[in-house]
């Protein structure tokens, strides 16, 4: 019989990708999203393939699906820090409200929930790499604590339906993740980087440009999601690359591979920007035997390519 998954925020850029795998797999997919930080555009491709429906909606106000239902993906949530910072209430209430409507929904049709955290739960981390068994360190009352306390508040929420009415849950901490689809102006490093790059214009390194991320390519981590969808593990699962680079190296990463001359300029630095980050993969790898496969060049060559092809969102 054929598998029903409903994903909300399906249309931004990680949901685009993942109910694209997602129909490949053979699932009907209901892609839930009302567009505010993604587009229609992410999902034109699909809107004719059969199985798949787009519906306009808001989380927060309500998630009504008709029929069956086997697995309830929830992604709905401003992601990038600039989006979660010009949207602090809605971020809020998203991760709190949004949460409850999709493991409301869940639990109705019996369906496995998947919830799409984040390793901004660590916050600014005392503890490197970061393990799932690491609690944080966080700032409630800081510009990012909006996002960081939601996605903490929604992962609480997922173990309390998991516990008091035995829903199938899963959740899996995303690390950052680039690729194709990320708007260009969501102010994310590496969109932003490559959209610099393109146009000539100075990159903007953040401080000194010594703090650390670790990148991982948006194919690798729809196959990581997906392994987990198919696991009966409820997580807490980091999922990202290991591979962890300085953001000054990543700039200047980008730039060669755009063939680009552009100057590197240094601005200042985002309140609570945390300072390191990189996660560990070894309860991944043990459970799910996933690690990710797609070199960070190559990645990285693809995404700047798919900028290039759209230089009208540029
Ligand atoms: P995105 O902004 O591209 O996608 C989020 C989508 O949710 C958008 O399409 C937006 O319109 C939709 N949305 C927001 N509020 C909604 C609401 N109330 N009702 C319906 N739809 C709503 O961001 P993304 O990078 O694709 O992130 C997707 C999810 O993955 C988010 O939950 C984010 O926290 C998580 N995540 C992403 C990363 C990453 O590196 N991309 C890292 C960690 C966690
Ligand atoms: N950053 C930067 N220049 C930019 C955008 C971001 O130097 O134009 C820095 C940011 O301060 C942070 C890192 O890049 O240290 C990663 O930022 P991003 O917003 O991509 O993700 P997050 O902070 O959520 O990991």
């Amino acid at each position: 019989m054929t598998r029903r998954a409903v994903v909300t925020g399906g249309a931004g850029f990680l949901g685009s990708h993942l109910c694209e795998r997602l129909l490949d797999e053979g699932y009907e997919v209901v892609c839930l999203d009302n567009f505010l930080t993604g587009r229609p555009d992410n999902v034109a491709h699909l809107v004719e393939r059969p199985g798949f429906r787009l519906i306009r909606c808001d989380v927060t106000d309500y998630v009504h699906v008709p029929g069956a239902v086997d697995a309830v993906l929830h992604f709905a949530s401003p992601a990038s820090p600039i989006d979660y910072l010009q949207l602090p209430i809605h971020t809020l209430k998203v991760g709190s409200i949004g949460t409850l409507h999709a493991l409301g929904l869940a639990r109705d049709k019996g369906a496995r929930f998947l919830l799409a955290s984040t390793s901004e739960v660590y916050g600014d981390p005392l503890v490197h790499p970061q393990p799932e068994t690491y609690w944080g360190n966080v700032n409630p009352v800081g510009p990012r604590g909006v996002y960081d306390e939601a996605k903490r508040f929604a992962e609480a929420l997922t173990m309390a339906y998991r516990s008091t009415h035995g829903l199938n849950t899963a959740i899996v901490r995303i690390f950052n993740t680039f690729g194709p689809r990320q708007r260009p102006s969501d102010g994310r490093a590496i969109p932003t980087f490559v959209r610099q790059a393109l146009k000539g214009e100075p990159l903007t390194v953040a401080g000194d440009g010594s703090q650390t991320r670790s990148i991982c390519y948006v194919d690798d981590m729809v196959e990581g999601i997906v392994r987990m969808l198919h696991s009966d593990h409820p997580g807490p699962m980091n999922l990202g690359n290991p591979h962890e680079l300085s953001i000054l190296d990543l700039a200047m990463w980008i730039r060669d591979l755009a063939g680009s001359s552009s100057e590197v300029v240094f601005v200042p630095r985002p309140e609570d920007d945390p300072g390191v980050r990189q996660p560990d993969i070894a309860l991944a790898r043990q459970v799910l035997g996933w690690e990710p496969k797609v070199p960070v060049e190559d990645g990285l060559r693809r995404t700047i390519a798919w900028f290039r092809d759209h230089a009208d969102l540029v």
